[in-house]
């Protein structure tokens, strides 16, 4: 069987081309007669995989020199207490509830201080964007913190928060890389990398110098101060290295497509695509405001929790896998990321619009 088109909104879709190098370099990597999985990460030839892979982000993301890139385990969630724990100084966080993930994390930043919800989109099912222009934001808060495209829902903030000078933390899990961001609006920028960039496993934390400090809250372990990470280049303990290696392929293959302009223009024809035919569809429409939509995660509904079931299942036999809506939501989503080719968003509104015929 040959390759299908995956829809899936993580772990997701890889660049072929990456994963061809992959395996073409498993058994012998660059001469050194064994796989990067079976290398000691504190070799020359892995410092200088590493090394790579931070430079081609920083180049790819414009970083500044006043922030830390940390390549650390325990996904995007368990930076949901790794913030509180290094950033709290005054046991205060302002949340912007606009999703599951955004929920998670404000529902853990309680255990650690007062996380105050400041604007939320619950009402509405979390398909929009709150106006974030003028919150109530407590005077002594340590940060706002923000999930910036919402995986679930497949909304996106599309101007960051009035953040009435305090830091902003965003969680970037599902748009990291999609579009050119300006880093220093940000205070810490992170994301796990199994949505858009590399394998399940790991998350990318990217932090400015001066939030990194050894104040952090009574008992945080050893492995959850960003101070530790910061101060071993990611190497306090064995990093996660094999998704470090192939998250530098992805960075290799981002630069050679344009870097991340180019991926913006692609990813914004791509997700018309898709939109333009869900606004002209009998059928299928989009759940969420059309001022929020993300480019990444496309959710629809035919209406009929059954029609929507025959899609999913005639989608999977035609080579479309994925599609079904998150358990907590029903429906269908396609996150087309980074890797997802233009063919095969064309192609799905092919066969969407064939379903529709055929089930007029
Ligand atoms: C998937 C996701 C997470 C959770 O990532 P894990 O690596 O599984 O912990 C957090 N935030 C967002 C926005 C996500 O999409």
């Amino acid at each position: 069987m040959g390759r299908v088109y995956n829809f899936s909104a993580g772990p997701a879709v890889l660049p072929e081309e990456v994963l061809k190098e992959a395996a073409a370099e498993m058994l012998d990597y660059n001469g050194t007669g064994m796989s990067v999985m079976e290398m000691s990460h504190r070799s020359a030839a892995y410092q200088a995989i590493i090394d790579e892979a931070e430079a081609d982000l920083r180049e790819l993301m414009n970083i500044p020199d006043n922030y830390k890139v940390l390549f650390l385990q325990g996904g995007a969630s368990l930076q949901f207490a790794m913030i509180p724990m290094n950033l709290m100084k005054n046991k205060k966080a302002a949340h912007i509830v606009t999703g599951q993930w955004a929920k998670k994390a404000y529902q853990e930043a309680k255990i650690y201080g007062e996380a105050v919800e400041v604007a939320s989109s619950a009402d509405k099912t979390f398909s929009y964007i709150p106006d974030c222009s003028d919150l109530d934001i407590p005077e002594d808060a340590d940060y706002v913190y923000i999930c910036e495209n919402n995986t679930i829902y497949g909304t996106k903030f599309k101007e960051l928060p009035n953040t009435k000078g305090k830091t902003l933390v965003s969680d970037v899990s599902s748009c990291f890389l999609s579009e050119p961001i300006d880093v220093t609006k940000y205070g810490v920028i992170y994301g796990g990398v199994q949505k858009n960039i590399g394998p399940a496993g790991m998350v990318i934390v990217i932090i400015r110098e001066d939030l990194i400090t050894e104040d952090v809250l009574p008992g945080t372990p050893t492995m959850m101060k960003y101070k530790i990470h910061a101060d071993n280049g990611s190497m306090y303990n064995t990093p996660p290295c094999y998704n470090i290696y192939i998250c530098g392929k992805v960075f290799k293959w981002l630069k050679k497509m344009g870097g991340l302009s180019a991926m913006k223009e692609l990813n914004e024809k791509k997700a018309k695509i898709l939109y333009d035919f869900l606004d002209e569809s009998k059928l299928f429409k989009g759940t969420v405001e059309k001022k929020d939509r993300s480019l990444m995660n496309v959710p629809f509904v035919t209406g009929d929790a059954d029609l929507d079931a025959k899609f999913v299942k005639e989608a999977k036999a035609a080579g479309f896998e994925n599609l079904k809506g998150h358990r907590t939501v029903g429906g269908m989503r396609a996150s087309i990321y980074n890797a997802m080719p233009i063919e095969g968003v064309q192609a799905l509104v092919d066969f969407m619009k064939k379903f529709e015929e055929e089930n007029a």
